[in-house]
């Protein structure tokens, strides 16, 4: 029997809506036509190829340059009950053999397969002999020359138009600036695909770039201590031995952390990161040579300890934080040495002179990022060609504002302090000078007699480095490759003469944790906790019997719901979310069991299944319904699903309307029953009903409550 997308959506995958605009990928494939997508990390890529393979005739075939991902890519859809399978250098002759004979027998729904593998012709013959459903071109910016991770194999993948005309093709991709994103059109024959592309926002990830003056580890230790205290993480650090270091850091300050460098043996790097996606807590100190091939999505932050080369390879990398969409940080912690070393690696690279010019202004967009005083989503989805209309609210610029003061006075002095010592020296020195110390080398050179010694008592050395930090970074101070020295700049010049004027950001003092930023770590109430320890052990058990890492088992989000819902039927245990008919199979009576060893005493909440309760509600006001049966509250259906508080009022009104909800039921946490009571004496004396304007009787009670109260109000007067 033919399945629908919307079926296999939620029988198999155990979701109720498709993302973003799944739908109609998946449809447009499903037709026969060419997709192009452009979707953020853990938008949902994988289900676009998925489910159409699924639906269609024959096998899909994916190509993707990740081999280390293939194996749990695999596992985590046979766990839900999809034949699939992969090809690549890893798996023995016996089992090549298995998955081919399997093919030609037509008794394959997915096959994994690596581009360079794909296009021998051994491969392409027997996929000649194959039915096959579609081709999935996943990375698909590995095509791009333009890109940051080239493949030459990817180039070769255009052929695939010419020898499966009529099969249909979707390219995937999480970066693309318009330029690659052209070229992956170009390159792969794609010029005819519908072209489906999302918001970059990744909402559920929270930014935080702070300039560290002496001791990032220590932020980074608080930043652990407050946000994380056993959560799985990846830290960047720039250099093995930084990683090292790190590694064995935290391991003293009792973390489990393990390094993950180029240096390392491929056998030790592997224990590693298997470590890291099947153990819980696990954190992994890593040069940027670690990522590509990880999908683990419970990644709970991504720190980076060393600046990322440019704006692009920050997103990736923090992007691969919160992939389940649950609360998820990107936290890095920056100072002047990173910044000069970076401009000296760009410098001395021995690239193309156009390149580097590409590369300089990168970089210098990145800076121009870090040092901002204004909300960091804005600016980096601005980097995407996107425009946010708002702060995001969810960023360190927006919930703690940086002050900045006028510093162009301090900066004339460093500059003139650059340019009174002959641009012969790195800033370690010209700020000796400057605060006016004396030493061998400084009376060698005559500094202690020239006009701008000493001149800059009023600050100190550490804020003097953060002047000239955010001098270079802003491009006002140049820095040579060899020896760090730091020279003037055409730019320089207006700075100088006073034409322009130059705000630098105050130091940061350490702030309590926001109510927001807690939430990371606050999942599960107090009294859902041993039973959520239970699952969680339950899990790791299985997990570990299989082989598998445990999300493929069930994802964080699973065991929070299940230690909250407690579902003890199999109608309740599919109604969470993440859970389908397979999963329900395997798993469900094992949960069950644990969970009906930990009765909960009193009010339980109870999941209602999510069908649609009222036919006479629209799909907006059934799903905020929904929510609020599920025990949400109005201001986390609000943040959910990211709308106002007076719509999700308005929503439950029609719910109280249609005899769905009782209004005290609604109301009752927010507005005191005296003061109900006084909405409905006011109304009824200015003899205002349900169903009218609302205006008056908001005006009538001093603009107190909001308009989608007064209707939840109304809505349950007779
Ligand atoms: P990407 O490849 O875009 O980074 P994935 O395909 O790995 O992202 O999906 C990220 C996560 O989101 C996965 O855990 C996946 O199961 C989940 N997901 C995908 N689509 C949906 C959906 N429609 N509803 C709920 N979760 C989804
Ligand atoms: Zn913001």
């Amino acid at each position: 029997m033919q399945q629908s997308p919307q079926e296999i959506l939620k029988t198999i995958f155990g979701y109720d809506e498709f993302r973003h605009n799944q739908a109609d990928i998946i449809q447009s494939l499903v037709t026969g036509k060419d997709a192009f997508v452009l979707m953020p990390t853990g938008g949902g890529k994988s289900l676009c190829y998925q489910i159409p393979a699924l639906v269609r005739q024959g096998i899909g075939v994916v190509v993707s340059p990740l081999i280390a991902l293939m194996q749990d890519q695999v596992d985590a859809l046979r766990q839900v009950g999809i034949r699939a399978a992969f090809i690549n250098s890893s798996i023995s002759f016996i089992e090549k053999q298995d998955t081919e004979e399997a093919m030609l027998r037509g008794e394959l729904d997915i096959l994994y397969v690596a581009p360079e593998r794909l296009l021998m012709e051994p491969m392409l013959n027997l996929l000649d002999q194959c039915h096959i459903s579609l081709f999935a071109i996943d990375e698909a910016h590995c095509v791009s020359q333009w890109g940051h991770d080239f493949r030459k194999e990817y180039q070769q993948l255009h052929q695939l138009a010419s020898r499966f005309p009529n099969v249909p093709r979707i390219a995937l991709t999480a970066t693309a600036d318009a330029k690659t994103r052209e070229e992956i059109l170009n390159q792969l024959n794609l010029q005819d695909a519908g072209i489906f592309v999302n918001s970059f926002d990744r909402p559920n990830i929270h930014y935080t770039i702070a300039e560290s003056a002496s001791n990032a580890r220590a932020s980074l230790l608080k930043f652990l201590d407050d946000k994380h205290p056993d959560d799985a993480g990846i830290i960047y650090c720039l250099s093995r031995k930084k990683v090292e270091s790190t590694a064995e850091w935290l391991m003293q300050k009792g973390r489990l952390a393990l390094p993950y460098h180029a240096g390392l043996s491929q056998e030790q790097r592997k224990q590693n990161q298997q470590r890291f996606l099947r153990e819980e807590g696990v954190i992994i100190v890593a040069t940027i040579a670690f990522g590509m091939g990880i999908d683990k999505p419970d990644v709970r932050f991504v720190a980076h300890l060393s600046l990322p080369k440019n704006i692009e390879s920050y997103y990736q990398e923090t992007g691969r934080a919160g992939r389940d969409g649950e609360p998820a940080d990107a936290w890095m912690s920056y100072g002047l040495q990173d910044v000069i070393f970076l401009r000296q690696m760009l410098d001395s690279s021995d690239a193309q002179e156009q390149f580097k010019r590409v590369m300089q202004f990168k970089l210098q967009a990145l800076l121009a990022m870090c040092e901002m005083a204004t909300c960091r989503r804005q600016a980096l989805l601005a980097y995407f060609d996107e425009e946010m209309a708002e702060p995001c609210g969810n960023c360190d610029n927006c919930q703690n504002p940086p002050e900045t003061w006028d510093a162009t006075k301090a900066a004339q002095m460093a500059l003139s302090c650059v340019y009174r010592t002959g641009q012969r020296f790195g800033v370690t020195y010209v700020v000796d000078i400057l605060v006016g110390k004396t030493d061998q080398r400084i009376a060698n050179n005559g500094h202690d007699r020239v006009s701008t010694w000493g001149i800059g008592k009023d600050y100190t050395q550490v804020e003097w480095k953060g002047i000239f930090r955010e001098l270079i970074a802003l491009g006002y101070l140049s820095v040579d490759m060899e020896h760090g020295v730091v020279k003037l700049v055409e730019k320089s010049r207006n700075l100088l003469k006073g034409a322009e004027t130059f705000m630098a950001r105050k130091q940061r003092k350490q702030q309590k944790l926001s109510k927001a930023e807690k939430k990371v770590r606050a999942t599960v109430a107090e009294e859902d906790q041993e039973l959520h320890e239970a699952l969680r052990t339950l899990r790791t058990k299985l997990a570990t019997e299989q082989g598998v890492p445990p999300y493929v088992i069930f994802h964080d989000s699973v065991l929070n719901d299940l230690s909250v819902y407690r579902p003890t039927t199999d109608a309740g245990f599919t109604a969470i979310h993440g859970v389908g008919q397979a999963k329900l199979d395997k798993f469900g009576e094992a949960f069950m069991d644990i969970i009906r060893q930990h009765p909960k005493a009193d009010s339980a909440k109870t999941v209602k299944p999510r069908t649609r309760v009222n036919a006479a509600l629209s799909d907006t006001v059934s799903d905020s319904l929904e929510l609020f049966n599920h025990g949400m509250s109005v201001d986390d259906i609000c943040e959910k699903r990211e709308l106002k508080p007076s719509t999700i009022y308005s929503h439950l009104a029609n719910a109280i309307e249609a005899g769905e909800l009782e209004s005290r039921q609604v109301l009752s946490d927010t507005v005191e029953e005296a003061d109900i009571q006084e909405i409905e004496a006011m109304a009824k004396y200015m003899e205002i009903k349900n169903g009218d304007a609302m205006s008056p009787l908001f005006e009538a009670l001093e603009e107190k409550w909001d308009y989608g109260i007064l209707r939840c109000v109304m809505a349950g007067v007779e």
